[in-house]
């Protein structure tokens, strides 16, 4: 198949100063919790994305000082030239797949409490740090000698850049993690000196940094600058307005504009917040300040929105980091004409909890991000089985449309059987307020499973043991999902709550469509994540009055790994809905529930309403436990494995169910059985001496 003419346009070569990227895709930096200590990793993942067609791939940040050090996050770091070899791996694994390489210079300054390096942050004034943690550090405002230091440190980085083989070298102003957006920003800068006060001197510090990079190394690198438009707090910060301004009179001094909001949740706010292509609103207008190209996000994943962008003059190149993550191979199946076989990014910002966990990124749509080089997994292609295999998948959820999807493209013949529609969860879960973009997960392998011969989809086909074992399959994945418990157990309660005579609903029994008998509902979240969240806002907009107990200090605290806590919080009290943090549930009886502080122990009771435990779940695991006690009769039955899929092996995030799926398909014919023996891990070189014990005056050596 070839593209559709309509498209042609979003593959015209664009010239970004001394380069030119051969099409509008343009993967903007972005982080993946690898970073430095996984290096060859990441290199893989980048090169994926550049083999799938990106014109341009981009590293995450990179920490140009020790002074602007910004662990315990992992990203990576151009220090010295002992970075470059790492560096360099990934910008040749980039240019050796055919996209220019990208490298963002970074100095964290305000949000870099230097816990590794132990030097002394810097910014435009002395302050606390801007970090995640709010660590007990202070910035130390910089004085004219700093600025000139540096200046040097940004321009010999540049330089290091350069010879690690990048393309375009970016000067980093943006959300609220470059130095200059601290400079260019009026509530962090109120200074006095030419650095401070009007635009003009705000805007020195960084004008200087992208004077110094050009200066540089513009001769063969582009020079971008990746800037935030709005910093979402009013006139108090850089706000739409201002932006143009500033940007009017930086106009055409770096090679490429990269628009992006600030800080980074409301860069990337997911799809149950923000519709794609939210950002339009802050950046419409800025391409005609310039005669530079410009680039912005929107989790674009659209191509005919995508023209549309180009040929309405909003930008020049579609940037994209989590639709590149859902799918790395997204320009190419716009190329081949593959519309329908793109891998839509959901929005979850599961990815983003990488970077927040310090580990490598999961993509809830693409299971093999994180994987390329540790597990050997590529996001299109799998290899084929050696032998022809059967294989019956129970349960068509996102764990066992994954593995029937995967063991399809690896030429087994499947047989997936699924008691009612399939979809599973997603079915269930996308209709709850906010998450009907979740659905992306279930159409795209249905869509997949459409199209492949070898796997036949039953419907309203539920299985038991005896029916399995009389189908004569030789490997059987059981995916047949989990349940949520309604007893209160989960971290806070080890053991039941008594609950006599109480109107209890678990979120099963929500998502099935009953309702509470009494007007007010307890919602006791102990599970943290967005389930407790998502019932309360279906709740309150259904009339109920809604309280949320919940053992930690606010409500959804693990979405502070997606960056949506703040938005959750932010709607449930606006809709009314009552946050009792620090308690725990008690128990009911009848109507009157009573909870505790999780501190004192000290108990209230009210009166007239129904309880949504929202703690555990359970795997539904009854068919493949049977199977695997009745491991006796497989021989006669011709059964050679049966393998618990998914939640129902443990309950856990879609994004597991489908990585989970994916191993099962990778692994089912391992001969060891499926465990992650080929898991690779890069170790760190050791250093070489001298060292102390080595005997005296070794130090001196
Ligand atoms: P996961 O997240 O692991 O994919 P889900 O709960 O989303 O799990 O999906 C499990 C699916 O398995 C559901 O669609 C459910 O209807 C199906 N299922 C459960 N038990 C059986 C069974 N005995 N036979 C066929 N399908 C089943
Ligand atoms: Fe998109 Fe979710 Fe994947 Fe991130 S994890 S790229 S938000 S689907």
């Amino acid at each position: 198949m070839s593209r559709d003419p309509r498209y042609d346009i979003l593959f015209e070569p664009v010239k970004i100063g001394p380069v030119t990227t051969k099409n509008r895709f343009f993967q903007v930096p972005h982080c993946n919790g690898m970073g430095y200590r996984d290096a060859t990793a990441l290199a893989t993942m980048r090169a994926i994305k550049a083999e799938g067609g990106w014109g341009v791939v981009c590293t995450e940040q990179v920490e140009i000082h020790p002074t602007g050090d910004i662990a315990p996050f992992i990203e990576l770091r151009i220090w010295d030239d002992q970075d470059l070899p790492m560096l360099a791996r990934i910008a040749e694994a980039v240019k050796s797949k055919g996209a220019l390489a990208g490298l963002q210079l970074a100095h964290n300054s305000m949000n870099a409490p230097n816990l590794y390096s132990r030097e002394i942050p810097l910014g435009p004034m002395d302050l606390p740090v801007y970090s995640y943690f709010s660590d007990p550090v202070q910035v130390r405002g910089m004085d004219k000698e700093d600025i000139r230091n540096f200046r040097k440190w940004h321009r010999d980085a540049a330089i290091r850049a350069k010879r690690a083989g990048f393309n375009l070298i970016y000067v980093y102003a943006g959300k609220l993690f470059g130095l200059p957006m601290y400079f260019l920003s009026r509530r962090f800068n109120q200074r006095t000196d030419e650095y401070g006060g009007s635009l003009e001197n705000r805007a020195r510090f960084l004008k200087e940094l992208i004077e110094d990079t050009k200066d540089a190394v513009g001769d063969t690198c582009a020079v971008p600058c990746r800037i935030s438009v709005d910093e979402m707090v009013g006139e108090e910060g850089i706000h739409a307005a201002e932006a143009q301004d500033i940007i009017g009179h930086l106009a055409e001094l770096p090679d490429l504009w990269d628009l992006t909001l600030s800080g980074w949740e409301y860069d990337s706010q997911t799809s149950r917040f923000a519709e794609e292509g939210y950002q339009l609103p802050f950046i419409r207008g800025i391409k005609q300040l310039t005669t530079k190209p410009v680039v912005s996000v929107g989790r674009y994943t659209s191509p005919d929105l995508m023209v549309k962008l180009v040929r309405d003059g909003v930008m020049d190149l579609i940037g994209a980091a989590r639709p590149s993550i859902a799918d790395p191979y997204l320009p190419k199946k716009i190329e081949e004409g593959r519309i329908e076989d793109i891998r839509e990014c959901i929005g979850c910002n599961m990815c983003v909890a990488g970077d927040f966990t310090m580990t490598p990124s999961r993509c809830t749509q693409n299971p093999s991000f994180g994987d390329e080089w540790r597990r050997g997994w590529h996001p299109e292609t799998i290899r084929s089985v050696k032998k022809d295999a059967k294989v019956l998948v129970v349960g068509a959820g996102p764990a066992g449309l994954e593995a029937a999807m995967m063991l399809g493209r690896r030429g087994v013949e499947v047989a997936l059987a699924e008691k009612g529609e399939p979809g599973g969860r997603v079915l269930r879960e996308a209709k709850l307020p906010g998450l009907s973009a979740w659905k992306r997960v279930t159409d795209y392998r249905l869509g997949q499973l459409q199209r492949a011969t070898n796997v036949t989809l039953y419907r309203d086909s539920a299985l038991t043991a005896d029916d399995i074992m009389g189908f004569g399959f030789e490997h059987v994945a059981v995916a047949t999902g989990s349940g949520w418990r309604s007893d209160g157990v989960g971290r806070r309660l080890l053991r039941p709550a008594p609950l006599p005579g109480a109107d209890v609903l678990s979120p099963d029994d929500l998502m099935a469509g009953m309702r509470p008998k009494n007007r007010s509902v307890v919602i006791f979240d102990d599970d943290h994540y967005y389930m407790g969240g998502v019932l309360a806002e279906l709740l309150v907009k259904e009339g109920f009055e809604v309280s949320v107990v919940t053992p930690a200090a606010e409500v959804s605290t693990w979405m502070r790994m997606t960056m949506e806590q703040l938005f959750v919080q932010h709607r449930l009290v606006n809709l009314g809905v009552k946050i009792i943090s620090h308690h725990y549930l008690v128990g009911a009886d009848g109507p009157r529930v009573t909870y505790a502080c999780g501190f004192t122990g000290k108990e209230t009771t009210i009166d007239g309403c129904s309880v949504v435990p929202v703690t555990a779940r359970l795997p539904h695991n009854s068919v493949g436990r049977e199977l695997l006690a009745r491991r006796g009769e497989w021989a006669a039955a011709g059964i050679r494995s049966v393998t618990l899929v998914g939640d129902a092996l443990a309950p856990g995030t879609i994004a597991a169910a489908v990585w989970s799926g994916r191993r099962y398909a990778e692994e089912f014919d391992a001969d060891e059985g499926p465990v992650a023996k080929d898991m690779r891990r890069e170790v760190t070189g050791l250093a070489a001496g001298p060292f102390y014990w080595e005997g005296e005056g070794a130090a001196a050596k």
